[in-house]
């Protein structure tokens, strides 16, 4: 079953995961509303489909007032959004995301999969974030850590450690991102999912992580 971003970030919030905060829009009024509400700006406004490249395809957009969020959710709401991943027909948005517009310092890129043949679940991790893991993974398969769960005895400390350091995560926020990765494995445990993956994984200006996608 594939869900969208926003169903994604509301799970991932039930098992602890650090998530902006955000408001479902349905309608250009609803954007604007939402933008309101949320009460900082700027906001991000993000169109809601099955597919990710988004953000290159001008389905991510960033909104320095309410009036700019209403104005870009004019244009997305109904539009058939083609990024890489949907094929040149283009989905259509009838769903949007209005969400606080966080500062990036950095993005990293964290997925846990399941590995075929020995039946273990993986998580990996990247300071290429924000770009296309698979073109990751061809041309430059060293910039991928990755650490193997015993089933037995899950995900630990020490490996989410490794993959914090191996990140270059600054060494105040190690203990952040160790329970924010551990929050994840659970999530991906407990909900007996196929793929979790977080791209970006951010690092915010004023040291605070957080889920910014997830699939
Ligand atoms: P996609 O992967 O489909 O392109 P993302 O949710 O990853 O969509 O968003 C694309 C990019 O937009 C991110 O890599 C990030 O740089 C930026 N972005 C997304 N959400 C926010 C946010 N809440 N605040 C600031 N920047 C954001
Ligand atoms: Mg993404």
């Amino acid at each position: 079953m594939k869900i969208h971003e926003y169903q994604g970030k509301e799970l991932l919030k039930t098992f602890g995961v650090p998530v902006p905060r955000g408001i479902v829009a349905r309608s250009v009024d609803e954007a604007y509303q939402a933008a309101k509400d949320l009460g900082t700006t700027p906001v991000v406004v993000k169109a809601q489909i099955h597919a990710g490249g988004r953000g290159k395809g001008g389905g991510v957009k960033l909104a320095k007032t309410a009036d700019e969020a209403r104005e870009l959710a004019r244009r997305m709401l109904g539009m058939k959004l083609v990024t890489h991943q949907t094929g040149p027909e283009g989905r259509e948005v009838r769903v949007l995301l209005i969400e606080e517009g966080l500062p990036i310092d950095k993005e990293f890129y964290l997925g846990i999969v399941l590995d075929r043949a020995s039946g273990r679940p993986v998580f990996m991790a990247s300071a290429a974030g924000g770009m296309d893991i698979e073109e990751v993974a061809s041309k430059t398969p060293g910039l991928i850590l990755k650490e193997t769960v015993d089933p037995a005895v899950g995900f630990r400390a020490f490996q989410a450690r490794k993959l914090a350091f191996g990140l270059g995560i600054p060494g105040a926020l190690i203990g952040q991102a160790v329970k924010f990765m551990q929050a994840l494995y659970n999530a991906y445990e407990q909900m007996d999912a196929s793929l979790l993956e977080i791209n970006p994984f951010l690092l915010t200006k004023d040291n605070r992580l957080f889920a910014l996608d997830a699939r």
